[in-house]
């Protein structure tokens, strides 16, 4: 029987790294007690790529598919709280905004709170939205649970994400997932559909399977190096393409934030950890020295150095097809997108998801992958306008890097969402998007785009109604708030 007739039943997933072991984990909870055999391969000469520590709130609901405790998580992870991100310099050396979780304000009269907000700002209103998103005070004040009286505090987490992986490793050997150490030689393919039939290990070992997780990293080992599958670039939009990343002790309190400072090349992140901070410089190599960036990174750490500097590179983009023949690609073998809204771990889970939806029993279909790459390349593209919006519209020309990015120009999806919230106000985005309204609406304001108008629903309020409600809703964040402990006191409490 060909390759591409047989019925998947051995699954074998080359990596071991954040990638790999959320697959083994996930794949391993679905598919106990089918007849179906999990193997993971990774290599422990070859490692991982030893940064990824924050993330965005849907991790929760992975971590409720696993049935991971989340005190145990947060526990084994040195995990911290991330209620959103600071930005801070992207329009100029004293500019900063946040980008909350959670909902700005509530829908009002069937529209989002946002179109009265700009009606209120119209009519020469106080600015600041803050007192409306709970995760925004509590960030600003450093506090937080879980959950308050009136409802949850939407949070995700800053993370260890080498020992997240391990915990899913225990977690995935529980499960049955079988782990090979040693190094991927060769990759063998059915000469007549061209789909894998197994692996060769440097040892001589052979692994034979029926479909192929490519969790390799960089590299794509299967779904590049044996398919050829093609990468599609985004680095005229998004030039940074290198990293530097050193942890430092911390100073203080962990912050229940993430921090996001514009340098003169890209960007610097600042990730407090329960017992370290995560520091990294993201730059275009093409505008910084490698030596310049790590010696920059050095000199702005907030604490001593923890270890030495490691330095990466990458390309932005994705393969042309996340699913080729047998082979799917998770993790930074399907693609990669820079940590501006640390969005990587989340498109781990979201393939995973959509492979587990999707999984074969018998042959693989081609109209069904056909299906799972169109999801995923339309999810990769909308994540990619959310982050080059911050850069296309910083509106820096202070450094050839900033002048080259305002030249660059943006996506057309992307110039016509941004052109349609300046004149309407309202936000375009599909049911299930990653980032709604509350995430747009504070990155473009934020980024300085003023809308000239509303929905005309807004107007139906009288001036006194708006007033009152906005002051009910105030008083409401102000009242959850109050319930907050301090984030350190949440943490010590584990
Ligand atoms: P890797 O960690 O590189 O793992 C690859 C695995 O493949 C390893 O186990 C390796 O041993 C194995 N392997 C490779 N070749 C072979 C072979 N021949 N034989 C056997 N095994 C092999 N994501 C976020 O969500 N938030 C962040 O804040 C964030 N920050 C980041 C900052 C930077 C600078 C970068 C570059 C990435 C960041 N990411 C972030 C992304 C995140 O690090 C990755 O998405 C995540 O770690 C998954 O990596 P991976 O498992 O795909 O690859």
């Amino acid at each position: 029987m060909s390759a591409r007739a047989r019925p998947v039943r051995r699954i074998v997933i080359v990596g071991g790294g954040t990638a790999g072991w959320m697959t083994a984990a996930a794949l391993g909870r679905a598919l106990a007690g089918q007849p179906h055999s999990i193997t993971l391969v990774e290599s422990d000469a070859i490692g991982t790529i030893g940064v990824g520590e924050a993330t965005v709130p849907p991790i929760h609901d992975f971590n409720r598919y696993l049935r991971l405790d989340p005190a145990e998580f947060l526990r084994a992870t040195h995990g911290t709280i991330k209620l959103g991100i600071e930005f801070e310099g992207w329009g100029g050396a004293d500019h900063r905004y946040f980008h909350p979780f959670g909902y700005l304000g509530i829908e009002m009269s069937g529209i989002h709170f946002h179109h009265h907000w700009l009606r209120h700002l119209a009519a020469g209103g106080d600015a600041d939205h803050g007192p409306y998103n709970l995760e925004t005070m509590a960030a600003r004040e450093g506090r937080f649970a879980p959950a308050t009286r009136h409802g949850p505090v939407h949070h995700a987490v800053h993370f260890d994400a080498a020992a997240y992986a391990r915990l899913l490793r225990g977690y995935a050997e529980e499960k049955g997932v079988s782990r090979l150490e040693g190094r991927v030689a060769d990759v063998r393919l059915d000469p007549e559909d061209g789909f894998i039939t197994s692996l060769a290990l440097d040892d001589g070992r052979v692994i034979e399977g029926d479909l192929f997780v490519d969790c390799s990293g960089f590299r794509g080992l299967l779904i590049e190096g044996a398919l050829r599958t093609g990468y599609c670039e985004w680095s005229h939009w998004l030039p940074c393409d290198s990293a530097v990343a050193m942890p430092c002790e911390s100073a203080g309190d962990p912050a229940p934030f993430t921090r996001a400072t514009a340098r003169e090349a890209g960007w610097q992140w600042r990730i407090p950890l329960q017992h370290r901070t995560g520091n990294g410089h993201v730059y275009s190599s093409a505008h910084l020295e490698h030596d310049e960036a790590e010696a920059l990174l050095r000199a702005r750490l907030p604490g001593a150095p923890l270890a030495d500097a490691n330095r990466l590179r990458f390309v932005a983009g994705h393969r042309k097809a996340i699913w080729n023949r047998n082979c799917v690609a998770i993790g930074l073998a399907g693609g990669f997108l820079e940590p501006l809204e640390s969005t990587s771990i989340h498109l781990i889970q979201t393939t995973i998801v959509r492979l587990l939806a999707l999984l074969p029993r018998d042959a693989i279909d081609p109209n069904v992958v056909a299906r799972f790459n169109r999801d995923a390349l339309r999810e990769y593209e909308v994540i990619r306008d959310f982050v080059i919006a911050h850069y296309a519209l910083a509106g820096r020309d202070d450094t050839s890097f900033w002048r080259d990015v305002a030249a660059a120009g943006m996506p057309d999806s992307l110039a016509e969402r941004i052109e349609a919230f300046r004149a309407t106000g309202n936000i375009l985005f599909e049911p299930g998007d990653l980032f709604g309204p509350t995430n747009w609406y504070a990155v473009l304001t934020g980024q300085g785009v003023r809308p000239k108008s509303w929905h005309p629903i807004a107007d139906g309020l009288s001036d006194a109604e708006l007033a009152s409600r906005l002051a009910t809703l105030r008083g409401r964040v102000a009242e959850q708030l109050a319930e907050l402990p301090p984030h350190v006191e949440f943490l010590r409490k584990l």
